[in-house]
């Protein structure tokens, strides 16, 4: 008998959703500004490293962690304002808890509703499970198209509808009126990613208390702790109960819980920096608006879309990158997208840095 190629194997073995996917791309940024991941710019505070480093010293690393975090998830609970009967599950970063939602929610043909374009780990993910994506364009406007949303909803019955809101990559809030329409009309859960609400100022939150089948997803990563990987699901005790049934035992290392405790007893310092990058927001914002050949379009994120004229997106991109900074290009990601490159808001040298490369490069 033969024995079979490694190749062989690989297709035999391994389930074909995953062998048509591709890997979720990082690309390398050594030597490089970093305006392409939405991390906050600014580092730890330097007051207080010392004492969090003290906090470190003490965490026993030769133990497990708390296993449910709850001191920290109570501390984020208060934080957040959650509603009581309402709880909080923690994630190693909010995607590990949209997966743990599609394994929970994967039935035989289940399906994920999501407007494209949107943030790219929910088709990823869903994809990996089996369960069917069925994705609605956004409007030119980059709003939610609720009649073709409520039509898919009929058609499809998904079992999860994820509304990133603000959205990435578009940088803006949906209507609130939209939000609300799609929710009363979901037949499954629908999760509003939260992910950019300290740079947004509005949240469905108490809607929780109205709708059933809403859940709020948060992350700490863009607020200026990224390498924690710290996220968190808000909802009904009794949705999170069955979800935590498929959580991994420990997935928040004990530096992460120690970490981000920290951090809540310094929360008027995460909000300091989340209001300083919406000041330097607005300052980026009008220095791109200033560049004859460009669309600048409003943000409620720590991020900015701009859009180039024909044939630019990928040769500016590329240029920046030779010039040293490197920023995301979503050209060809998304019809709506054409033309379009994502720029993360840096300290306000880095924007002046980058207004100025742009400048060059479109020779305004
Ligand atoms: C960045 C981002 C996340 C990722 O969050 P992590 O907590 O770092 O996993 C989630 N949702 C949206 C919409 C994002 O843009």
């Amino acid at each position: 008998m033969n024995t079979p190629s490694r190749a062989e194997r690989i297709e035999g073995l391994v389930r074909p959703q995953i062998r048509a996917l591709n890997a979720y791309h990082v690309p390398p940024a050594t030597g490089l500004l970093k305006l392409d991941a939405m991390e906050n710019p600014h580092p730890w505070p330097g007051d207080l490293e010392a004492p969090w480093l003290e906090r470190l010293r003490g965490v026993q690393l030769n133990r497990y962690p708390l296993p449910q975090a709850d001191e920290l998830a109570a501390a984020l609970a208060r934080q957040a304002g959650v509603p009581p009967g309402f709880g909080l599950l923690l994630g190693n970063g909010s995607d590990e808890l949209i997966q743990l939602l599609d394994i929970c929610l994967a039935r035989p043909a289940a399906s994920v509703l999501l407007p494209a374009p949107s943030f790219s780990m929910y088709g990823l993910i869903a994809r990996v499970l089996g369960l069917e994506v069925v994705e609605v364009p956004l409007r030119a406007d980059f709003g939610l198209d609720v009649p073709a949303m409520l039509a898919a909803m009929q058609q499809h019955r998904p079992a999860l509808t994820y509304l990133s809101c603000p959205n990435n990559p578009t940088a803006n809030l949906f209507a609130a009126a939209d939000l609300r329409a799609l929710i009363a009309a979901a037949p499954g859960l629908v999760v509003v990613d939260e992910a950019y609400f300290p740079f947004a100022g509005r949240s469905v939150l108490p809607w929780l208390l109205e709708f059933d089948q809403l859940l709020v997803l948060r992350t700490l990563s863009k607020v200026g702790l990224a390498g924690l990987r710290l996220g968190y699901l808000i909802g009904h005790r009794d949705w999170l109960r069955e979800f935590d049934k498929a959580r991994l035992p420990y997935n928040i290392s004990s530096l992460t819980q120690i970490s981000a405790q920290f951090a809540l007893e310094h929360a008027d310092r995460l909000a300091a920096e989340a209001a300083r990058i919406r000041e330097d927001r607005a300052v980026l914002l009008q220095a791109l608006a200033g560049i004859s050949s460009a669309t600048v379009y409003p943000s409620d994120t720590n991020f900015v879309l701009l859009r180039l004229s024909p044939g630019q997106a990928s040769r500016v991109h590329g240029a920046l990158r030779e010039a040293g900074i490197l920023v995301k290009n979503v050209h060809g990601s998304h019809p709506v997208l054409a033309e379009c490159l994502r720029l993360t808001v840096g300290t306000a040298a880095e924007n002046r840095a980058l207004v100025t490369a742009l400048r060059t490069q479109l020779q305004d």
